[in-house]
């Protein structure tokens, strides 16, 4: 038997070394890469008795796979809502390996310690009262299902039922009402058993994917004190218009309802001065989901979920029958999000915050959003496109101009400009128009890879 894992554990240094030396050149060469890759297709290989080594595997993975790596940290993928990583947060990421902390529990280690703190800048950076408690979970679809769960929770108590134990048989349906949802909203009802179909769709206002509060306070009125969820949006992918919640929030006086705010990647307008206003009234919402894989720039998969109710929290997330003591006490992480054994991931998060601060974080969100504008501009003045709506943060939503523009016509257009490699955009519907979005989320971005985008956009049509 060949040992290469002895043999790898002896070459140590010299593998590390390797390591830099190819992320180095990955990362020289990001801006040059293909934004995204259609790959061709691939021959599977078997599992090897006795494995190659980390290094012939390194050069296995190089050959087959490595010129079918996306730009997708790079500057110019624009595709969904897209971060890349910061050094600081590729630095704290690499270190998550060589730590590898299980971060469940506080009795063996300070990486709970980092966790906080993480949260505890972030609470700062984004203007959050200390009353919210956060936690990491693994991206934005996982925080709304755990905000949904606690949400859940408290609609159940209301009843009188505690939903752990009980399930939601025999309770009546849990309404959720909510105007331009995400569509994890939408997964994470069917993962908690409370079924797509029972959202009512809010009406925007006129033009708008932002709620129509009028309409909302008729909803909540005609429930006549049955417990509700309300989900609002702090950014709609399409167009990242934001609810008024300070309207929302006013309505709690006088109605029985959870709020829930979906700030995946729009909280981030908060860093900002000039946008920090289209978020004032969230410090009163029950839960909050915030993306850090998004507009943080730290590796996939993070993201933060907040919420003023702790205690509902673990009582949803509770891994076992055993009294804890006074829940706030208790920082045992596995009583808090659907996951029991836990990476790392406050700690490029930490990094990251450490590294670049309040001022680094408004500067990537005041670029990125100049960067949009900019393109809006471009698109606006173009007879070949047409803007859907106003540029409000970092998402640029258009369509070709042509009369009867389909779905199957902006899919075609999006893959020349995939093929092209200059630039990635993803499709969508905005009002029932079939769209394109472009989404600025990256701290390298310039303006000239705007430039770039436009021209490429130009030379696909
Ligand atoms: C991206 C996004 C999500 C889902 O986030 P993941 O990190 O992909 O799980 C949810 N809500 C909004 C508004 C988003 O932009």
């Amino acid at each position: 038997m060949a040992n290469w894992l002895q043999r790898d554990k002896e070459n140590r240094e010299d593998l590390l070394a390797t390591a830099v030396h190819t992320a180095n050149q990955i990362l020289d060469t990001l801006p040059q890469r293909p934004a995204a890759i259609n790959p061709p297709p691939t021959t599977q290989t078997d599992l090897k008795t006795d494995g190659i080594g980390a290094k012939a595997a390194l050069a296995q993975f190089q050959t087959r796979f490595g010129a079918g790596m996306s730009g997708g940290a790079g500057p110019r993928y624009f595709g969904f809502v897209t971060g890349g990583v910061t050094p600081a947060a590729l630095l704290g990421d690499w270190l998550t390996a060589v730590y590898d902390q299980n971060v469940m529990a506080d009795m063996d280690s300070a990486a709970f310690q980092v966790e906080e703190e993480a949260i505890h800048f972030l609470r700062q950076l984004l203007g959050l009262p200390d009353a919210f408690a956060g936690t990491f979970v693994g991206g934005a679809t996982i925080s709304n299902f755990v905000s949904l769960a606690q949400g859940r929770q408290w609609a159940a108590q209301q009843w009188g039922v505690d939903v752990t134990q009980t399930g939601l048989y025999g309770l009546p349906p849990i309404p959720v009402l909510t105007a331009t949802p995400h569509s994890s909203s939408y997964k994470s009802l069917a993962m908690l058993g409370m079924g797509k179909q029972n959202v009512t769709l809010i009406p925007t206002l006129p033009a708008r994917e932002a709620m129509d509060v009028a309409a909302l306070e008729a909803q909540l009125a005609a429930l006549q004190g049955q417990p509700a969820i309300v989900i609002a949006s702090s950014g709609t992918v399409n167009t990242v218009d934001f609810d008024d919640l300070t309207a929302i929030v006013s309505l709690k006086e006088r109605f029985n309802f959870w709020l829930h705010v979906d700030a995946a990647f729009g909280g981030f307008a908060a860093c900002s001065p000039r946008f920090r206003h289209l978020l004032a009234g969230w410090e009163l919402a029950d839960s909050i989901t915030v993306d850090a894989h998004k507009w943080l720039n730290v590796p996939y998969d993070s993201a933060m979920t907040f919420t003023r109710h702790p205690d509902l929290q673990v009582a949803a997330f509770q891994n076992t029958a055993v009294y804890l003591g006074p829940l706030a006490d208790s920082p045992s992480l596995v009583h808090w999000t659907p996951q029991n054994s836990r990476r790392f991931r406050a700690l490029p998060a930490w990094m990251t915050l450490m590294a670049y601060g309040r001022s680094g974080y408004q500067a990537i969100v005041e670029q990125n959003c100049a960067q949009s504008h900019w393109l809006g501009e471009q698109i606006k003045q173009s007879a070949n496109f047409r803007l859907l709506a106003p540029v409000y943060l970092n998402v640029v939503c258009f369509t070709l101009a042509k009369d009867g523009v389909t779905m199957a016509d902006i899919q075609a257009y999006l893959d020349r400009v995939r093929d092209d490699g200059r630039v990635f955009l993803t499709p969508t519907q905005y009002q029932g128009v079939p769209a394109i979005r472009a989404a600025i989320s990256n701290w390298q971005t310039e303006m000239s890879d705007i430039a770039i985008c436009w021209q490429a956009l130009i030379d696909c049509l």
